[in-house]
């Protein structure tokens, strides 16, 4: 099964990918987490990406269409993943041939995205200050949002209220994919 998450900043992609993950035993691929990876590299390209992420910016398409593109072709991918923060925008969506089954949204509101964010002090990220967040906040109501747009038509959205529990969250996703693929 292959499964793509949307959310704003906050929302509890990686959470509820992770959960999903070990009880799908699907893989699970964040692209955020390959971004702050390569982040790290001392390189020329390190220092880009890293620069981009601290302002809350995207990387650009081609790049991320490039990285996610090789990612997906590795083997431990091709049965099905969940993939978390891509496609984030209408370019990517589009250049993204990949036989999807879900779009799950995982929605919450503007405040509750800061608010998490600002909580999360325990593992509080470098792009995590109220100015870069608030730029993701708005990055995604402006490049993402189209994307719910793209895949709305085609019967693959499926909006989930993100602003319950965790266990609560899972247990509706969960509800979801066996009324509609029958895991
Ligand atoms: P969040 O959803 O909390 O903003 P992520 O971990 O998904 O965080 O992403 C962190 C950062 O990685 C983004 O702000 C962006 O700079 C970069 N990034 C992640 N996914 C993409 C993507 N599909 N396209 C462009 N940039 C991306």
């Amino acid at each position: 099964m292959k499964l793509i998450l949307i959310g704003m900043p906050g929302s509890g992609k990686s959470t509820q990918g992770n959960l999903l993950s070990k009880e799908l035993n699907i893989p699970y691929l964040s692209t955020g987490d390959i971004f702050r990876t390569l982040s790290k590299e001392p390189t020329p390209t390190g220092r880009y990406i890293k620069e981009i992420i601290d302002k809350g910016s995207l990387i650009p398409d081609d790049k991320t269409i490039q990285i996610v593109t090789e990612y997906l072709s590795r083997s431990d991918y091709k049965d099905g993943y969940i993939l978390d923060g891509f496609p984030r925008t209408s370019i990517q969506a589009m250049n993204f041939k990949d036989n999807i089954d879900y779009v799950l949204y995982l929605s919450i509101d503007d405040v509750e995205s800061l608010n998490r964010l600002l909580k999360r002090q325990d593992k509080l990220r470098q792009d995590d200050t109220v100015n870069t967040i608030k730029k993701r906040i708005e990055i995604f109501h402006k490049q993402t949002q189209p994307v719910l747009d793209f895949y709305k038509p085609k019967g693959l959205l499926q909006i989930v209220d993100g602003s319950k529990s965790i266990e609560g969250i899972h247990q509706v996703i969960i509800d979801i994919l066996k009324n509609i693929h029958e895991i």
